[in-house]
C-alpha cells in the first residue's frame, strides 16, 4: 500500500504518527509518497520574486500547528506586516482592518487574531511527529516553481517507508509547462482575468493551474465572484 501524502503543516502531522505507528509495530507493506509542503518558504518564494503584497493574512490552520513564530522574518527582514486569522467573515474582515493599520501605521508585525485557536508556540506535539518524521526539502510547487526547503520528504530512518526511493519513481519534472500564470496571481501582479485560460480552458470544473483547483483558490473565488464581470 502506497500513501499519496498530500498537503501542508496541517496533514503532515497526522502523516507522521502513522510513520511512527507504522515503523513500531514492523509494517512492511506500507510506505508513503510525500508531496507534504511547507508554508513559510513559499511565501519567502512570493515576496523574492517580486511582489505588490503589502501583507499577509497569514493561514490560521497552518499557524495552529507551526505557532505564529515562523512568519516572523516577513516582518523582521521585508518589512510587511502578517496577521493570522481564522475562517470566519468577521475573522477575515477584522484580519484586514489590522493589516491596513499595520500598513498605515509603518508598523509591520506578525499578529494573531485568531487566538481563540493559535498559540504562539503552536502544536508542540504535532512538531515533534513532523520533525521526527520529515526534512525540508527542494520541490516544485505548481506555478511557482522549485521552492527551496518548500517541501517535507522523510529522513533517512524512514526510508523502508519512501514511495519515493521506489525504482522508476521520479518526483521531479511533474509540472506541466502551460500558459498559467498562478505564480504571478499570487504575488498580486495579475489578476485572474488576465490569464488567457481563465473561463475559456480553465474552470473550476477543468482546472488548468492550482489557483482553480482549490475553492479556496484567487481564481476560482474570482470565478466565483466576478463571474458576470469576466
Ligand atoms: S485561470 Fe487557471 S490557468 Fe489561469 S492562472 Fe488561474 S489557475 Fe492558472
Amino acid at each position: 500500500m502506497i500513501f499519496a501524502a498530500i498537503g501542508f503543516e496541517t496533514t503532515a502531522p497526522g502523516t507522521a504518527v502513522t510513520l511512527v505507528q507504522a515503523k513500531a509495530a514492523g509494517i512492511d507493506n506500507f510506505q508513503v509518497l510525500s508531496a507534504h509542503k511547507l508554508m513559510p518558504p513559499a511565501m519567502e518564494e512570493l515576496i523574492r520574486g517580486g511582489t505588490r503584497i503589502d501583507g499577509f493574512i497569514c493561514p490560521g490552520h497552518v499557524s495552529v500547528i507551526t505557532g505564529s513564530g515562523v512568519f516572523q522574518f516577513i516582518p523582521e527582514k521585508y518589512r510587511l506586516g502578517c496577521v493570522i486569522t481564522g475562517f470566519e467573515p468577521t475573522d477575515i474582515l477584522t484580519a484586514v482592518l489590522m493589516l491596513v493599520r499595520q500598513v498605515m501605521e509603518e508598523t509591520p508585525e506578525v499578529q494573531v487574531q485568531y487566538v481563540r485557536a493559535v498559540k504562539p508556540e503552536g502544536n508542540t506535539l504535532a512538531q515533534k511527529f513532523m520533525n521526527e518524521v520529515f526534512e525540508p526539502s527542494d520541490t516544485e510547487w505548481r506555478g511557482l516553481g522549485v521552492i527551496r526547503s518548500g517541501g517535507m520528504k522523510l529522513r533517512g530512518e524512514y526510508s523502508a517507508f519512501d514511495a519515493s526511493l521506489l525504482p522508476g519513481v521520479n518526483m521531479t519534472g511533474m509540472t506541466q509547462e502551460t500558459d498559467c500564470i498562478c505564480g504571478d496571481i499570487l504575488r498580486g501582479l495579475l489578476t485572474p482575468a488576465e490569464c488567457p485560460l481563465f473561463k475559456t480552458e480553465c474552470t473550476p470544473e477543468t482546472p488548468a493551474g492550482a489557483c482553480m483547483v482549490s475553492e479556496e483558490g484567487a481564481c476560482h473565488s474570482w470565478y466565483k465572484y466576478h463571474h458576470h464581470e469576466g
